[in-house]
């Protein structure tokens, strides 16, 4: 199998954790920059307006974070690729940029969306956006962010216990 040969000078320990960090699951946060304002299709939410800034969104995966986050990038980077989730059709929009992808495996995602809603400089672009199986009452999982609060995000996740 190609995985054993690719770790086959690693020690049994590391072999075991990279293969338990690819199948793990958690939360994540995905940090984007919108370079201009444009207007947004978000499914079957509507057409929204969404300013020029920082945006950041928050999911999940039960497993396999890792290929999750990766399954983002990609889109990004592509701008091109089937669209499943609200945030896919942000990704493919050619003004947006992932600046960077956070996994945080002991997260929840709701959690994370609450302690983000919660503080001042962030808002709701649109209602329900990757929400639409929020069970926690979350406004949305997207967020729009002020530079600062962007600039702070680590430190706010790790007063939060969340990072
Ligand atoms: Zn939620």
């Amino acid at each position: 199998m190609p995985s054993r040969i690719y770790h086959y000078h690693m020690k049994p320990s590391i072999m075991q954790d990279g293969a338990l960090y690819r199948k793990a699951g958690g939360a994540y946060i995905l940090i984007l920059e919108l370079q201009r304002s444009i207007e947004l299709q978000a499914g079957s939410l509507g057409l929204f307006h969404l300013k020029k800034g920082y945006y950041l969104y928050i999911g999940s995966a039960k497993r396999g974070l890792p290929g999750r986050v990766e399954r983002h990038k990609r889109l990004a980077r592509l701008k091109r690729g089937p669209t499943r989730w609200h945030i896919d059709s942000f990704l493919k929009n050619p003004h947006v940029v992932l600046k960077k992808a956070l996994t945080l495996p002991n997260a929840s995602e709701c959690g994370t969306s609450k302690v983000i809603a919660q503080r001042a400089g962030s808002e709701v672009p649109v209602p329900g956006f990757g929400a639409s199986d929020c069970r926690s009452g979350c406004p949305a999982h997207l967020y729009r962010v002020t530079a600062d609060f962007q600039k702070n995000l680590l430190n706010i996740l790790k007063n939060n216990n969340l990072g």
